[in-house]
């Protein structure tokens, strides 16, 4: 059984965990599926799902579980955790269950004392294994294939939703099981919106355009975030790229094990405030990616956390000016033994497109 998982178990002083995360059910057994739960206490793990996935979880689980189907899921899954009375206190995933759906579970478990996990869910995540890193960077690379076809195609007058569209088919083409989250594209002075998502807008000549995108490749999601001009650039915008290009690069330079989330931010932070454009970048540098699209560590002034091997995080400056239009970079970095390892292939020096 994963060492995390029984560590929590011991520093709750509990006994018995159910967990819910759905991003966690399978990152622990393998099941694909949209409805599963684990119930696990220190001497066995067992996996709860109901009649649909019979088959499915028959093929899918790991041979460290066992399989339980159910038809009345709240009841049943009350009865299971209880362990025949032997359960005083649970644990769960406070992240990973409604409101309603811990006061049903409570009501019928009376006598049980529910206790949430400090930890975040994604916490057994982050840290990522040979497998996993394999399978990001097919992800990172399927997303990246798809970009290039579409950055060649493009030109004034295209919609920013057929962009969109066109990203999605080619990700599919390429093996893609489905988006990360829809891509945003967001171009001219739309692309000031952090997270403007494909518009109707027509792509003028002289533009920027920010394409923010990713794939879901078995399971796991690439993100990267490539600026570009349509047509000719002009100054400022190849100014404002080189600040954030810069920006970018210092933060990914800097990343290896030991060093801390905030060091990472306030790298390319204090790069653009130097630059005049400190109120302009108005979002943390980064994040963990996995299974789900935002995962732990985040990369923001108020993390101390250490980065360490294994770890797969994204940096991502912007600098947004209303009015104007916006320059985001983003790539997938790899904290390795010795440093990093950027998993977005995809060249991030300026270009003019179209
Ligand atoms: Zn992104
Ligand atoms: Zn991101």
């Amino acid at each position: 059984m994963n060492s995390l998982i029984q560590k929590y178990i011991k520093d709750h002083k509990v006994d018995g965990f159910l967990i819910t995360d759905k991003a966690n059910v399978r990152y622990l057994t393998g099941f694909t599926g949209s409805n599963g739960q684990i119930f696990i206490t220190d001497k066995k793990g067992e996996f709860l799902t109901d009649g649909r996935y019979i088959t499915q979880a028959s093929e899918e689980v790991s041979k460290d579980f066992s399989c339980r189907f159910y038809r009345k899921m709240y009841k049943e899954i009350a009865e299971i955790v209880s362990n025949k009375g032997k359960t005083k206190r649970l644990l769960f995933e406070p992240g990973a269950l409604t409101v309603k759906g811990l006061n049903q579970y409570k009501e019928l478990t009376k006598g049980i004392t529910w206790v949430p996990l400090k930890e975040e869910g994604a916490a057994l995540r982050i840290k990522k294994n040979r497998n996993e890193i394999n399978i990001l960077k097919k992800a990172a690379k399927i997303a990246h294939t798809a970009l290039e076809k579409v950055l060649s195609e493009i030109k004034p007058g295209d919609v920013e939703k057929d962009i969109a569209l066109a990203l999605e088919i080619g990700m599919r083409k390429g093996g893609a099981d489905g988006v990360s989250f829809e891509p945003i594209v967001a171009s001219g002075t739309r692309s000031a919106l952090p997270h403007g998502r494909a518009s109707d807008k027509k792509i003028k000549s002289g533009e920027l355009l920010t394409i923010d995108y990713g794939s879901v490749y078995k399971g796991y999601c690439s993100d990267e975030t490539v600026t570009v001009v349509v047509g000719k650039a002009d100054k400022k915008q190849k100014q404002i790229y080189a600040i954030v290009k810069d920006a970018h690069d210092m933060a990914v330079d800097a990343i290896k094990p030991g060093v801390t989330c905030v060091q990472i931010d306030k790298i390319g932070r204090d790069h653009i405030s130097k630059k005049g454009y400190g109120k302009n970048f108005t979002h943390s540098t980064g994040h963990g990616v996995g299974l789900e699209v935002h995962e732990l560590p985040t990369i923001a002034s108020e993390n101390k956390q250490k980065l360490e091997p294994g770890m797969v995080i994204t940096v991502e400056p912007g600098i947004y000016l209303p009015g104007w239009g916006g320059v985001r970079i983003e790539d997938m970095i790899l904290v390795t033994d010795s440093g990093h390892e950027v998993l977005t292939p995809t060249d991030k020096a300026f270009r003019s497109i179209g």
